[in-house]
């Protein structure tokens, strides 16, 4: 990722960190729009977390994720939380033009200054989601919320890349035939920590519960693991939510006393600084004048001639180093 600076007003980190909520919500907007201005932000940002915990919310459209997490916030600030919603999924009555649904399920949040709620635009290319999610997620994270829910539309790898920045994935169902097909053809079966069959209300719950331990018992998510559990509820009825919250609670104890949450920030910065490196040197690469012209006349000829393309990488991979190390010298950076 090439460093920007960025043209944010200098006060916005004063005002940020004394609990402005107009600040958190242009610097949401700032790694939202300018992704080159993402290092400047984080620079200043993580050095002031404080390692909230981030809850998944996902499953396919319309089985009531957004009223899920919305009875799952209200229930995390009672018991005492800070909280951020980020709502990724493009059809979420959280996000775009179904604001005033947002409204009215968020009533009794939206203005409550211990929630701060927020939708991601989609992004072309993506799978409706917005690659800025991880960095959203750091902004409520510096801003002192203890609890990030990201609900998201789990039915494809977009979204299950943006499950890799959370804690906790919290799958929601509801009893309709298909789902738990469609949840297990998308990989997603793996990554959730809990499963939540909403609308219980309506009839084929008990069918859906009886499915899900079947699947359980013939393949098991993660052998690793102990299996993730199953809870009915329904969030129209209000029911089976305080359940689900205090289940949600122990499953984060567990993950803090086990170490697995430091396993997993761990590996994720890893996996960042790995990413980074790597969008970095290629950026490099492409930024050179006619970069792809070069590349397209350079892989006809490797083809015409039935050639290795290693010598070519090697050759670019050794001048990519030497820019590097020309810049390093020469005190040359990226502002
Ligand atoms: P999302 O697309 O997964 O975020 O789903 P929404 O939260 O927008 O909910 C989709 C629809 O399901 C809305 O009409 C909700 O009122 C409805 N819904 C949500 N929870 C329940 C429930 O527990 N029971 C029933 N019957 N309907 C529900």
């Amino acid at each position: 990722m090439i460093h920007k600076r960025s043209n944010l007003k200098p006060a916005i980190w004063d005002d940020f960190f004394r609990g402005n909520r107009l600040a958190c919500a242009r610097l949401i907007t700032a790694v939202d729009n300018h992704p080159d201005w993402i290092p400047e932000i984080l620079d200043r940002l993580i050095p002031r977390q404080k390692g909230a915990i981030r809850i998944g919310i996902t499953g396919p459209p319309g089985v009531g994720k957004s009223t899920v997490t919305a009875a799952l916030a209200r229930r995390a600030v009672k018991a005492g939380h800070t909280v951020g919603i980020l709502a990724v999924d493009p059809t979420s009555p959280f996000s775009g033009g179904a604001f005033l649904g947002d409204r009215v399920r968020m009533q009794d949040l939206g203005d409550d200054g211990r929630v701060f709620i927020r939708s991601l635009a989609s992004r072309e290319g993506h799978g409706g989601l917005s690659p800025s999610t991880p960095y959203a997620a750091d902004v409520l994270d510096a801003f002192g919320l203890d609890r990030i829910f990201i609900e998201t539309v789990g039915v494809g790898q977009a979204e299950l890349d943006v499950l890799t920045c959370v804690d906790l994935t919290v799958l929601v169902l509801q009893p309709v035939t298909g789902d738990v097909i469609q949840a297990l053809k998308a990989g997603i079966l793996e990554v959730a920590d809990l499963f939540f069959v909403n609308k219980a209300d309506l009839p084929g719950t008990d069918a859906l519960l009886e499915s899900l331990k079947f699947l359980f018992e013939i393949s098991r998510p993660r052998e690793d693991r102990p299996v993730p559990p199953v809870m009915a509820a329904s969030a129209r009825e209000d029911r089976g939510l305080d359940e689900a919250y205090a289940e949600i609670e122990r499953l984060i104890q567990a993950l803090v006393q086990s170490g697995r949450y430091d396993e997993k920030k761990q590996a994720r910065l890893e996996r960042e600084i790995q990413l980074a490196i790597r969008e970095y040197l290629w950026e490099r690469y492409a930024a050179e004048a006619g970069a792809h012209d070069k590349l397209r006349s350079v892989v006809e000829r490797l083809l015409r001639d039935r050639q290795s393309p290693f010598p070519y990488i090697r050759d670019m991979c050794a001048r990519v180093r030497l820019e590097l190390v020309k810049g390093k010298a020469s005190g040359k950076n990226d502002d």
